[in-house]
């Protein structure tokens, strides 16, 4: 009825309102904080699941902050990137991230996620390049995750700005592999080493036909353009023995561990 559409309405408005005052809040904390203080990482095994041991782990962003709490990464992130922040963030991030990895054995990697600020600027770019540079750690060891929608603003200076990280010899994945509108032709033009497949194909893997011919394709199609493939967010023991049976090696989820703080990762090594 039109009542009840008008209720809708402004119940949806209401929340709307909610929604932008929490990001008003979360804009002017970013803006006023001592970030570098109140930002730290969490550490996300991604598993070879042949030996149960970790072949890397993904840096995630948290941040506590004493009015607001703990915020998630997902609540903060898209804001610091509309408002440019991002650029601040991310480097002061990465020199932790060097900081924690460098003390991790030699074989372990460390994943970091770029978002599309970072690579479409090239002054910003030659400062990430120089936090690496400057580290102890073998650049092999430094894999950088971006996003088919981080590409596609400005594909030439995205795909230059990738380019140069992968002659230093970082690794370049491609985070949530599938979410985006990603032309394969484009795709191949980029130095990736690493696909990684998004969650939405793996839950329920075992019971969903669609999703299950997805995962396959993808998993043969990085196996065809000699890529790492890293599927994402298995939870249960039937996702996992699914994705076993398609020979897939390498995933990331809550099964095998949550992020945790750098001082818990041991039992991965
Ligand atoms: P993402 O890069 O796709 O990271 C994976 C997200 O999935 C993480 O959420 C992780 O905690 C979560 N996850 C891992 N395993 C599972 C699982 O089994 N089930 C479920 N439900 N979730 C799982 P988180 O840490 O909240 O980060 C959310 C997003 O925020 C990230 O998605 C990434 O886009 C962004 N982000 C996080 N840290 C950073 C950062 O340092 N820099 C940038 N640019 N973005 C970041
Ligand atoms: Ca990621
Ligand atoms: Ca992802
Ligand atoms: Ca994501």
């Amino acid at each position: 009825s039109k009542k009840a559409q008008r209720g809708h309405a402004i119940l949806f408005s209401r929340q709307h309102h909610e929604e932008i005052c929490r990001n008003a809040l979360i804009e002017q904390a970013l803006l006023t904080s001592d970030l570098s203080a109140e930002l730290s990482l969490a550490f996300q095994p991604i598993v070879d699941i042949t030996t149960g041991k970790a072949a890397g782990f993904e840096a995630l962003a948290r941040w506590h902050n004493p009015m607001l709490g703990d915020i998630p990464a997902g609540a903060f992130i898209p804001i610091a990137e509309r408002t440019g922040l991002i650029s601040q963030i991310t480097l002061l991030l990465l020199q932790k991230a060097l900081d924690t990895a460098r003390l991790w054995p030699a074989h372990i990697y460390l994943s970091f996620n770029l978002s599309a600020h970072d690579i479409n600027s090239p002054t910003h770019i030659r400062r990430i390049l120089d936090i690496i540079q400057r580290n102890a750690i073998n650049p092999s060891r430094l894999q950088l995750e971006i996003t088919e929608t981080a590409m596609t603003t400005h594909f030439d200076q995205a795909k230059a700005a990738v380019d140069k990280l992968r002659q230093l010899g970082c690794g370049l994945a491609l985070d949530d592999f599938g979410t985006g509108y990603s032309s394969l032709i484009r795709l191949h033009t980029l130095p990736l080493t690493t696909i990684k497949v998004d969650r939405s194909f793996v839950t329920h893997i075992q019971d969903n036909p669609a999703s299950y011919k997805i995962v396959r394709s993808l998993l043969s199609l990085s196996q065809e353009m000699g890529l790492d493939c890293v599927v994402e967010g298995v939870e249960t023991g039937a996702e996992l023995d699914t994705l076993r049976s398609l020979g897939c090696r390498h995933v990331q989820g809550y099964l095998f561990s949550r992020p945790l703080p750098a001082s818990q990762l041991d039992t991965f090594f």
